[in-house]
């Protein structure tokens, strides 16, 4: 089994800094490289020496700003590095606001045996107690951790899947959840305490998105926007978006994948005349139960972020 844990930097808070170490919001993100938010941390001790680390700085963004570009190559890099029998594990540092867009993305995309592991901090490099230390330990436990395997995500100690984990607090230091699928383990002095099974899938990359991958630098990718059912929402902007040449329609729905009646009636319009469309619940924890007589096809499981992402895959895949 491969003993090296590479380590790609993308920027994010864990790499911001700001003027004042009491200074938690008025940072600016993507500072520091990824070499530096190692440098001052134990070699040892959590399973993963510096000698086994690779490190490569692969962006340097507020998350906020993610984009498909950044994507195709972390992508490519991760699948790279995967395929080298000397690599156990890749960790990647993000910032947290679209973490869980890069961890599905890369799940769905890459299903990887091997543990791919996203890491963040809500408080810049220079707080007089930042996050990201400990944050970078635990992920790199993880990462070294035998059977762990799948997209995961380390933050405040707990580790949790890609489809399920949502960044639900926009300050305090743990700011996700899985929602009511809780995490996979909590990383308590640097040992795992699993509480349920990885995510991966053992047979790897599937054929069709092994494809994917390999044209996705030379693809062009969908025009997906997400639109939400709410009072008195009366599909003026699914026409809008139909007008302006949408392929994919995300609706982020009430309950249980509900749908305002004239929203509905704009998106069946939409759907015959060519665009995909795809139910995903505002609801922060659960699933949408499908019914046999559904008007509009659901993500269950996904939140509306992700089902977006689901939706831009499969057009690509079949385009
Ligand atoms: N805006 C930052 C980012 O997503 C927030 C963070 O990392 O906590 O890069």
């Amino acid at each position: 089994m491969g003993q090296k844990i590479v380590i790609l930097g993308t920027g994010g808070t864990i790499a911001g800094t700001a003027a004042s170490p009491m200074d938690h919001t008025g940072y600016t993100a993507g500072q520091l490289g990824v070499a530096d938010l190692l440098a001052g941390l134990p070699a040892a001790g959590n399973g993963a020496d510096a000698d086994r680390l690779i490190v490569e700085q692969l962006a340097q963004l507020d998350s906020k700003d993610m984009g498909f570009e950044v994507w195709v190559k972390l992508a490519q890099r991760v699948a790279h590095h995967l395929s080298l029998s000397e690599v156990q594990a890749v960790v990647i540092t993000h910032g947290t606001d679209t973490l869980e867009e890069t961890a599905y993305f890369l799940h769905a995309l890459l299903m990887p045996s091997k543990p791919v592991v996203l890491t963040c901090a809500m408080r810049p490099a220079t707080a007089l107690a930042p996050d990201g230390p400990q944050n970078m330990m635990d992920a790199l436990a993880v990462a070294a951790s035998p059977g762990a395997g799948g997209v995961s995500v380390v933050c405040a100690g707990a580790v949790f899947g890609a489809e399920d984990v949502q960044k639900t607090h926009p300050y305090r230091l743990n700011a996700f959840s899985a929602g009511d699928a809780g995490p996979i383990a909590y990383v308590e002095e640097g040992r795992l305490r699993q509480l349920r099974p990885w995510p991966h899938a053992s047979t790897g990359l599937l054929e069709g998105r092994a494809a994917l991958l390999g044209r996705l630098a030379d693809t062009r990718w969908p025009r997906v926007e997400v639109v939400m059912s709410h009072a008195g929402a009366d599909g003026w902007a699914v026409r809008a978006l139909v007008e302006a040449g949408v392929q994919g329609l995300v609706v982020s729905t009430t309950g249980n994948g509900t749908v305002h009646r004239d929203l509905e009636a704009a998106l069946l319009v939409a759907m015959a005349q060519g665009v995909k469309v795809l139910r995903a619940t505002r609801c922060t924890e659960g699933r949408i139960f499908e019914g046999a007589n559904d008007a509009l096809p659901a993500a269950p499981g996904l939140n509306s972020a992700k089902a977006r992402i689901a939706l831009m895959l499969e057009l690509m895949q079949s385009s």
